[in-house]
């Protein structure tokens, strides 16, 4: 059938065609400026976190073997590799056991009944680490070993081998690790000639490129958590046969890297039986090394970081700082001090050691010089002797250790032109160690209480420092900072002024703000380039400073000929008021810790009293239809906002007064057999409440039909068939198919989800006529010519008046559908896109995302039935559920919430750009659906031709980017404000970063699938119902 032509254009053809054509390009104009915006935004919050997250300087020096940072005493000579750089060294070799994630608790036995603590999978699995340490006490130790925030493998490998402390500023890359440029333990070795092998987790090639035995060293992906199994069994595979007596001459130091442990976190949480069998594995790998193990070589396991109740980690909860350390060798030389029991510590509160502390102590142990930017100490048990007695060598291993960080803060110092009083506390802990040793040179015969308080003095020396470092490297960058906060500020009031400052037709003043806007921004760049070519300021930072500020002044310029057509965007009428003092509660409550730990149950509040609102806004309705249809939309609204709310996923600093119910259980990653039911339902509801939506208008035709009843249908059901056999592998319901089989059909599944959603999905929405149909209704058989009825005129007598009278019976010519032809036709992106997101979230996010499409069509009919399209009420509520539904679908902010999973829904190995884009897509899955939801509000319902529908469309947009913009602003500003205050990585900058991140991803998906997609809609309904001129 032919697209019907119900209104002949009144002009020629060549018209329409002129106006089609205006449409393109103030269509393009208008993206273009969004972009310009999303360009602004981005720059700011590089100069912000730029500033935010300044990290220390990275010294190129390296220590050398022959040339020591104090003369050794006793007369030993430095600089022989054989016997040991500074200090003899105890070992030649060294096999490191890394098993990813490795808590405490996971090595030490249960003790039931205290602290009501109940038993996990996880205790008195992996037993191994503390019987050795109990029975043979001179051979083996164990300690709890706390890791630098944050818990991520790459930063904690940088820590382990440097022994200094994180930058900030690679805290999220857990993606993409670069080389490490300053002194390392991998590098000591390297220049000692010796061999080392690496085996598993490949981080440690992105960060060692070129370091290790070619020919001995396997590699294996690191990122695919839903593996368990294949880099686990390639260490072990390829470790053993290096440990036979006939290999033992091929290396110096093996370095093997376990990662089921981790992955079995991620993947099922700790308190799984997955989790049980491979700490059982590990307690069996490590028993075998032990028997394999030579004399002369040291066996060290260890855990990079923990993980917390879910097995995620990244942040800096007790759960994910606190790993093991264990090191063991049949020489027997190690020992405990005075006081100490020989039973390690059960709990990781007692005697903990740093992470960095290994460094020193693998450094002198194996007689390699200590690495110049150390900070850590040499452990005691390792250098203090089988007897517990040598305090001799513990002081010297300190005061060596001392005077390599001594060393290293004098060129620190000088590098960074510190002044004097970043050393007046660390000064004159180091003079009177140095003085209480030369005291004890001094006497014949020390005492061992004298050699033991020099021991103290050193490391007290080094406990100083430590803490000063810390103080001294959170250092921020006010100027940077002040640079990030002044562009933000000034691109999101412009935002704000393109939002809702302009009277007249929005898309027609676009071009000039472009254009000025881009004129400003190159200028702006090049006069920052010229300042940071002349001057000493980063060339980097003052072009991209130059660019935001230019390009923010260049569009207010821009707006200085449309002023007339400006108004001040205070709030004039009640839901606007509303809107803006939800916002702005929102952004002051993020000031507070307690407001941001509990903004989940703060939005659920603020929606409720919105859909309340907006019942008796229906129910005041003077007209019956708009009345129960805002009236039942409204209770529709409040209903699926408050079922979605049961879905919660506790943050750490919420308990014990919150109870997680997005998983099958508090400490577990994986849904609950009965959560699979709901994925079944929404494949067998949700297309029907949609198509009631579109029926209601009678839109429900063509395409619709298509895709409505049976395109999205189908996908649902493969949604529902993907997680389905996920659930059957996690429970290992068929134990007699091969996980392989079930994995592959899984990613076939899930990638002809997306095939259907993107491919298919936009190919028909960009191809689709409005969905309209036209009925001929034929000519009525009776003659209505002759109607008439009598009037009565002054009581005399009747006289028959012919009124409406037609010369001709006609046909009727019926369009179905046109009341809501723009919106229903927008409607089918959101839907693609619904497909896509479903799929990517566990099964109770698929519920609750379920639930927020129906808030969205829900809100959609309240505000027809209000007439508020004009009201900034749709796309501040919208940016609310946004926030809300992050939340609902088992999100936090912070980084250990992110679920890294899902990148392997469609994949099976590490791709990309697919990877991280999934990886959003699944932690902003609800952001995303409300912003691509938000160019329905104006077109909802309108007539098919409506002047300025187009800048309409783009104020709406603007609207709601214009809240996560309000959002950004407040969190940036208060965590520069609040940089010092105890909470600032716990809970801040997490909730600062998410802000930065979700504005981003909003502006993006906002321009790219709204403003865009709006083309095509628009476009296909212009060209059935002509253009407005
Ligand atoms: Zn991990």
């Amino acid at each position: 059938m032919a697209p019907p032509k119900p209104r002949p254009p009144p002009d020629p053809k060549a018209q329409q065609y002129a106006l089609s054509v205006r449409f393109k390009a103030q269509h393009a104009l208008t993206v273009g400026f969004l972009t310009l915006l999303l360009l602004l935004h981005a720059l700011a919050i590089y100069l912000f976190c730029s500033g935010f997250l300044l990290s220390r300087l990275v010294l190129p020096d390296r220590s050398e073997c022959s040339i020591p940072p104090i003369q050794p005493a006793n007369g030993y000579v430095a600089g022989n590799v054989e016997q040991g750089c500074w200090f003899p060294k105890r070992f030649d070799k060294a096999v490191i056991v890394v098993v990813d994630a490795l808590r405490y608790d996971f090595a030490v036995p249960f003790e039931g009944g205290s602290g009501g603590k109940t038993r996990g999978q996880y205790h008195d699995q992996l037993g191994v680490l503390w019987e050795t340490s109990v029975a043979e006490p001179a051979r083996g130790f164990l300690r709890p070993f706390i890791a630098d925030p944050p818990t991520t493998t790459l930063q904690r490998l940088k820590g382990l081998t440097t022994g200094s402390l994180p930058t900030l500023v690679e805290g999220g890359s857990n993606f993409a690790g670069t080389a490490i440029d300053e002194d390392n333990l991998i590098e000591q070795l390297n220049r000692a000639g010796k061999r080392t092998v690496h085996l598993g987790d490949d981080t440690w090639h992105a960060l060692f490129p070129g370091s290790f035995d070619a020919n001995l060293t396997r590699a294996y992906d690191s990122f695919n958590v839903w593996d368990l199994h294949t880099v686990d069994d390639g260490v072990t595979e390829h470790i053993f046969p290096l440990l036979e007596p006939e290999m033992r001459g091929q290396w110096d130091v093996i370095i093997g890297h376990y990662l089921g442990v981790d992955h079995a976190g991620h993947r099922y949480g700790p308190d799984h039986p997955a989790m049980g069998e491979k700490l059982r594995e590990m307690d069996e790998v490590v028993g075998r090394m032990i028997d394999k193990l030579d004399d002369e070589t040291l066996l060290v396991v260890l855990g990079d970081h923990g993980m917390d109740v879910k097995g995620d980690h990244g942040g800096e909860s007790e759960d994910e700082v606190q790993a093991a350390l264990w090191m063991y060798s049949k020489k027997g030389t190690f020992g405990r001090g005075n006081g100490i029991g020989l039973e390690p510590p059960r709990s990781a509160k007692e005697r903990p050691v740093a992470q960095i502390d290994l460094v020193p102590t693998l450094a002198l142990l194996l007689g390699l010089p200590i690495p110049f930017n150390n900070l850590g100490q040499p452990i005691e048990e390792a250098f203090v002797g089988a007897k517990g007695i040598d305090y001799k060598s513990l002081a010297e291993v300190g005061r060596l250790t001392a005077a390599q960080i001594q060393r290293y803060q004098g060129q620190y110092s000088e590098a960074r032109k510190l002044d004097e009083d970043a050393a007046s506390t660390t000064r004159p802990l180091w003079k009177a160690a140095i003085q209480q040793w030369q005291q004890v040179e001094a006497t014949k015969k020390a005492s061992q209480g004298a050699l033991k308080s020099t021991y103290d003095a050193f490391a007290a020396y080094q406990a100083e420092n430590v803490r000063v470092c810390r103080h001294l490297w959170a250092r921020f960058d006010i100027l940077s900072m002040g640079m990030g906060i002044a562009v933000l500020v000034g691109s999101v009031a412009l935002l704000a002024a393109y939002a809702q400052a302009i009277t007249g037709d929005r898309a027609a003043i676009t071009p000039v703000l472009l254009g000025g806007g881009l004129a400003g921004l190159a200028l702006g760049a090049a006069a920052g380039a010229a300042v940071g070519y002349l001057s000493s300021a980063s060339i980097v930072q003052s072009t991209s400073f130059g660019a935001g500020l230019g390009g923010v002044i260049g569009i207010s310029v821009g707006f200085w000929p449309a002023r007339q057509e400006l108004r001040i965007p205070y709030p004039r009428t009640f839901w606007g008021g509303l809107s803006f003092l939800t916002c702005l509660l929102l952004c002051i409550g993020f000031a507070s810790n307690s407001f941001t730990i509990w903004e989940d149950e703060q939005l659920l509040f603020f929606l409720t009293t919105f859909g309340f609102l907006m019942l008796g806004s229906s129910l005041g309705q003077p007209d019956r239809d708009d009345r129960m249809l805002g009236t039942w939309n409204s209770v529709s609204f409040l209903a699926a906002t408050r079922l979605a709310s049961f879905s919660r996923l506790c943050r750490e600093e919420q308990m014990p007064n919150c109870r997680s119910t997005y998983y099958a259980s508090a400490s577990s990653s994986t849904s609950a057999a009965w959560q699979l039911a709901i994925p079944i339902a929404i494949a067998i509801f949700l297309p029907s409440i949609i198509k009631y939506f579109f029926h209601r208008t009678k839109n429900y035709q063509g395409s619709a039909v298509i895709w409505i009843g049976i395109a999205l249908r189908i996908g649902l059901f493969l949604v529902a068939g993907f997680w389905i056999l996920d659930a059957a592998d996690d429970g290992n319901w068929y134990p007699d198919r091969s996980k392989s089989l079930l994995k592959t059909t899984r990613v076939i599944i899930a990638q002809a989800v997306l095939a259907l959603a993107f491919a298919a999905g936009y190919a028909t929405y960009i191809f689709a006529s409005p969905f309209l149909a036209v009925i001929n209704e034929p000519a009525p058989t009776e003659a209505l010519s002759s109607t008439s009825k009598p009037v009565d005129v002054d009581g005399g007598p009747s006289i028959l008046t012919t009124i409406n009278a037609k010369p001709t019976a006609r046909p009727k010519l019926i369009i179905l559908g046109y009341a809501n032809t723009q919106g229903t036709r927008y409607l089918l992106l959101a839907l693609t896109w619904l497909l896509a997101l479903l799929l990517l979230q566990k099964p109770m996010g698929q519920g609750t995302l379920a639930l927020c499409f129906i808030s969205i069509l829900n809100l959609l009919e309240i505000i027809d039935a209000n007439n508020l399209r004009r009201s900034a009420l749709g796309p501040v509520v919208l940016a609310l559920m946004g926030s809300h539904y992050y939340f609902k679908t088992g999100h936090q902010a912070t980084l250990s919430s992110i679920q890294w999973e899902s990148a392997f829904i469609p994949l099976s190995t590490v791709s990309y750009p697919w990877t991280p884009i999934l990886v959003v897509l699944n932690t902003f899955g609800a952001q995303t659906l409300c912003a691509i939801a938000v160019p329905a509000i104006p077109l909802w319902k309108v007539k098919p031709t409506l002047p300025g529908l187009l800048g309409r469309v783009a104020g709406a947009v603007a609207t709601h980017s214009l809240v996560y913009g309000g959002f950004a602003v407040a969190t940036v500003i208060e965590a520069a404000w609040l940089r010092r205050h105890l909470m600032l990585y716990r809970i801040f900058m997490p909730r600062m970063l998410m802000s930065v991140a979700v504005l981003v991803v909003v502006e993006v998906v906002g321009v790219v699938g709204g403003m865009v997609g709006v083309r095509w809609s628009m476009g296909s309904v212009g060209e059935v119902f002509g253009w407005e001129e």
